[in-house]
């Protein structure tokens, strides 16, 4: 679930949002199948393709993938792995058929296996609610290879309790970028709760608030580090994804990637989630100051 839906339910939503959108291509090695809303994202890798999150229902691999990878001239290619940010079932409903139909790996951390089956938040009027098998666990600090490209894993935790950021380098040309690839967006309390009242305690979202406002640091350390000058989401309302593609589609011979948004551009991103956390820690106890 996404900071920006939680105030909505379903019905409110434009039916527009929904429809496949065409995918669109970032770098020369990773592109972006979805809808408005949310989709997946695929890393062109030397040994097959990566993804990343597999959408909001059960069937997203007919609707979305393989004719998304059809377009893209990528349905030859084997699927090595399908990472899962977080256990929202906006972000791994479409998992178990692309499991079922590749025998590809799925990987989230431990934490999120377990909340992905035993938490209320993916108990709301689901009706086809499936919960993939994950068949790797990954770990904070973990690197993966994958021929030519590597994804790091960054324990993130906070919109949920084992929440995910990845981070890789793509390429265009002769140039080599680093993506930070972030997990979920805001956190869930007393008065933040997706169509009905906040099922747990008032310490625990506040816990949560923190723990995340204190991930978001180890993240922009961690991007710091390695200069990563893409911002990424599996929501691409959440990264700008189809404004910048359209800047892309308008762009001359010799200018820059409009994805290509530099350190500082990802420190906005990074700044803009931290400020979430802080606040919403302080909106979910009555003993905060006046905000
Ligand atoms: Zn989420």
């Amino acid at each position: 679930m996404s900071q920006n839906n939680q105030n909505n339910t379903d019905h409110n939503f434009d039916p527009n949002l929904f429809l496949p959108q065409e995918p669109v291509k970032l770098f020369d090695d990773y592109y972006f199948i979805g809808n408005k809303l949310v989709g997946f994202h695929v890393l062109k890798t030397s040994v097959g393709l990566v993804l990343f999150d597999a959408m909001d229902k059960y069937d997203v691999d007919d609707e979305f993938l393989i004719p998304g990878l059809q377009k893209l001239g990528l349905d030859q290619e084997p699927i090595a792995m399908l990472f899962l940010t977080h256990g929202h079932f906006d972000h791994y409903l479409g998992a178990e058929k692309v499991r079922l139909r590749t025998g590809c790996e799925v990987a989230l951390s431990k934490e999120d296996a377990a909340f992905m089956v035993y938490s209320l938040d993916n108990y709301e009027d689901k009706e086809d609610l499936r919960v993939p098998r994950i068949t790797r666990l990954v770990e904070d600090g973990e690197d993966l290879a994958f021929g030519d490209h590597t994804v790091h894993v960054i324990g993130a935790p906070g919109h949920t309790p084992g929440c995910l950021n990845y981070s890789f380098e793509v390429h265009e040309g002769e140039e080599t970028h680093r993506i930070i690839m972030v997990g979920g967006y805001g956190v869930f309390g007393p008065g933040a709760y997706p169509g009905r009242e906040y099922p747990y305690s008032v310490t625990y979202a506040v816990d949560q608030a923190l723990t995340f406002a204190t991930s978001c640091v180890k993240t922009w350390e961690y991007c710091k580090a390695n200069r990563c000058d893409v911002y990424l989401n599996p929501h691409p309302h959440l990264c700008d994804l189809y404004p910048l593609d359209e800047r892309n589609k308008n762009r001359k011979a010799g200018e820059p990637n409009a994805f290509v948004i530099g350190l500082e551009g990802v420190r906005k991103w990074i700044v803009e989630r931290f400020d979430v956390c802080l606040e919403s820690a302080q909106k979910f106890t009555d003993i905060q100051k006046e905000l």
